[in-house]
């Protein structure tokens, strides 16, 4: 691996971070806050929060095993994928190499920071081959995105392709696990001592079930995470994001029976969509959607649109013609889906 000052942006690397009032007060017997222009009344809403999350990060160190100076808290881990852009690609010069087909973040976080997006195939089995990704890293090139299970395919990558490209690439990895909790691999994010220039990213927007609050995480270095810190916005996750994922990560049982009936209903119904006429295959999976190659993936689509059953449209995605992405949801919504396409095929086929 470079060093990371060869591989920061010079301007991040020398930059004095905002310093804010709650930042700088640290002490815990103080009787009077006027450090900070709030005002005074409407407690707690009044008051900014923890430009650190240090409660919750606690919390998150506990149930994720990771140590609290190893975590980066976000507006979703789209801020993590937007600040790995801001803290190492020199716009215009640099450039990141990510798979394809793949989560559309990386590209549309690229174009923004007008830096080269350099897509590379996966095999036809979504399966990862390291040694062509690395074909088209170049001295430029300063992150590889990686996303295991991999969003459309479902797939987790081989553990023996993955640790090539840690081992040879000399930049940063970003190893993007938001579906790790419904898969049996081991994350990457105990092995940060391993392999110091990764980034593993994780979310309560899938298994945690709490896309709406908005909280990413990032897991990497301690001096990786101080360059996020360094560059976040101060407030960047506010105090009701912050309630609520402790509140969420109180009731683990219940996540862990969400995520065990997922499992179990994306075995049902993958294995009815092996049985439908306008199936042509579904592919193995280890996240809460799965992807299935249809007869014809717009008519089919633009067909459920209609019944009130909404999927995700992947035939324009590199290997993923005429397929469709199916999210698990509950049993009522999966038999929704289901009924619809069986009269599908009774009405078109
Ligand atoms: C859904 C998803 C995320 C989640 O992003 P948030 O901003 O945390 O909601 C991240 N990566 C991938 C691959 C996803 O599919």
């Amino acid at each position: 691996m470079k060093s990371l000052d060869q591989l920061v942006r010079p301007n991040i690397w020398s930059l004095s971070p905002y310093s804010c009032a709650r930042n700088e007060y640290q002490g815990s017997e103080a009787t009077a806050f006027l450090d900070a222009n709030e005002n005074p009344y409407n407690n707690p809403y009044n008051r900014y929060p923890d430009p650190m999350q240090r409660e919750l990060k606690d919390i998150i160190s506990n149930v994720k095993d990771v140590a609290p100076e190893n975590i980066f808290l976000g507006n979703g881990s789209d801020e993590a994928i937007d600040l790995t852009f801001r803290i190492f690609c020199i716009p215009g010069k640099d450039n990141v190499v990510s798979i394809a087909p793949s989560y559309g973040m990386y590209k549309v976080c690229a174009d923004i920071n007008n830096v080269e997006f350099r897509a590379v195939e996966l095999e036809e089995d979504f399966s990862l081959n390291a040694d062509k990704l690395l074909k088209a890293v170049s001295t430029s090139t300063k992150i590889i995105f990686l996303c295991s299970p991999n969003n459309p395919s479902g797939n987790c990558l081989a553990d023996e392709e993955i640790e090539k490209v840690l081992h040879a690439f000399d930049g940063i990895v970003v190893l993007d696990e938001a579906y790790s909790d419904f898969a049996f691999n081991e994350s990457y994010r105990h092995r940060l001592e391993e392999y110091p220039n990764i980034i593993v990213l994780n979310t309560m927007s899938k298994a945690w079930g709490c896309a709406a609050i908005r909280l990413g995480m990032a897991f990497a270095s301690a001096e990786i995470i101080n360059l996020f810190n360094k560059v976040k916005y101060p407030y960047n996750v506010n105090l009701l994001t912050q309630q609520k994922a402790m509140e969420i990560i109180r009731r683990k049982v219940d996540v862990e029976r969400w995520v065990n009936n997922i499992l179990n209903e994306r075995e049902t119904l993958m294995d009815a969509f092996t049985y439908l006429p306008c199936c042509i295959k579904v592919y193995p999976t280890d996240a809460n959607f799965f992807l299935a190659k249809m007869t014809d993936a717009n008519r089919i689509y633009n067909y459920l649109v209609k019944c009130g059953v909404i999927t995700r449209n992947r035939t324009t995605q590199p290997l993923c013609r005429d397929c469709i992405r199916i999210t698990i949801g509950t049993p009522e919504e999966n038999n929704a889906l289901l009924a619809a396409l069986r009269k599908y095929k009774d009405e078109n086929l």
